[in-house]
């Protein structure tokens, strides 16, 4: 396969879990990943698994909710490889907690790494993204900002079908409604799904795309820890909360990381060009909105 041959990926978050299978799918499909993650021995581990697949992939140590170091990823990524084709926002972190319980740091540490982490992510890899269009396409563009409306005034006529930049983030079916048990969480998740729209209309001009996926229960290391984190709440047992989830699952099984890695493929290659401001619920048809 080579959908993104000649690409150059940043995926955070991917040393293990649903990152790691999107950073290895990417990889697969021709494109060269960078591992952006936190966890060092885990992004090693990574590249490693990439690299004994024929793939490419280096790893680049980076807490997303410290905004001078996402700042420093996109520059030095962008000036080892000479540009930044496609940024897939997949770091996120989660935590049990009833709503009453919460405490303002729980919150901001969610909110700091789904949300701030997220939106800064885009931020930056945009500015980098539109650094490198085709100078005959930069001349047209006229930033929607400036006319105040989606999409530029440039005449239809000379705008490229080409996409110069995907942009993929990952949002949950808990951002698709309340979760008692998980109300920062949820909240951080409903806000990609706006953070994208917007992104998507800020960079429409630019041809460039941003898009969402709402995964729902994928046995990761993350679920792990909610399994045991409502255990130590309810005295449910290990794997009770995920069966529950499953018995509601039209398609009747979790997903697995490959599932939601074919989504995020689809959504970083030239397929989906005309697809734009959307989040994609993959989750065995659990949600339908
Ligand atoms: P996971 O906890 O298994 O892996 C998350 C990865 O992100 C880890 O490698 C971790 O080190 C990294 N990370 C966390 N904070 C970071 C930070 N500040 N900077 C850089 N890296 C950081 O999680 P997962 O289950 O693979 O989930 C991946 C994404 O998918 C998350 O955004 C999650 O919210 C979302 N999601 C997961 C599920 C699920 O069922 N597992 C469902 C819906 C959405």
């Amino acid at each position: 396969m080579s959908r993104l041959g000649q690409k150059i990926a940043i995926v955070t978050g991917s040393g293990q879990g649903i990152g790691k299978g999107i950073a290895q799918r990417l990889a697969a499909e021709g494109a060269s990943v960078v591992i952006a993650e936190f966890n060092e021995e885990t992004a090693r581990a990574a590249v490693a698994d990439i690299e004994a697949d024929g793939g490419r992939a280096l790893s680049y140590p980076v807490d997303i909710s410290d905004l001078p170091a996402i700042e420093r990823m996109t520059a030095e990524v962008a000036s080892d490889f000479g540009r930044i084709d496609i940024l897939v926002n997949n770091a996120g972190v989660v935590q049990t907690k009833p709503m009453l319980d919460l405490s303002p740091t729980d919150w901001d540490r969610v909110i700091n790494v789904n949300m701030r982490g997220t939106f800064f992510c885009i931020q930056a890899v945009a500015r980098q993204m539109i650094t490198q269009l085709p100078e005959e396409f930069a001349q047209v563009v006229v930033p929607a900002d400036l006319i105040n409306m989606p999409g530029g005034k440039e005449a239809t006529s000379e705008r490229p079908t080409k996409s110069f930049g995907k942009i993929v983030s990952l949002s949950s079916i808990s951002g698709r409604r309340g979760r008692p048990l998980s109300t920062h969480y949820a909240a951080s998740k409903a806000a990609i799904i706006s953070i994208t729209q917007s992104a998507a209309l800020a960079l429409a001009p630019y041809n460039i795309n941003a898009n969402a996926v709402a995964p729902g229960v994928v046995p990761t290391p993350m679920w792990d820890k909610i399994d045991k984190d409502r255990g130590a709440l309810y005295g449910t047992s290990d794997g009770e909360a995920m069966a529950a989830f499953v018995d509601t699952v039209p398609l009747k099984r979790v997903s697995r990381p490959e599932d939601i890695a074919a989504a995020v493929a689809f959504l970083c290659s030239s397929d989906s060009d005309y697809i734009t401001g959307q989040t994609l619920n993959v989750d065995g048809g659990f949600e339908m909105d």
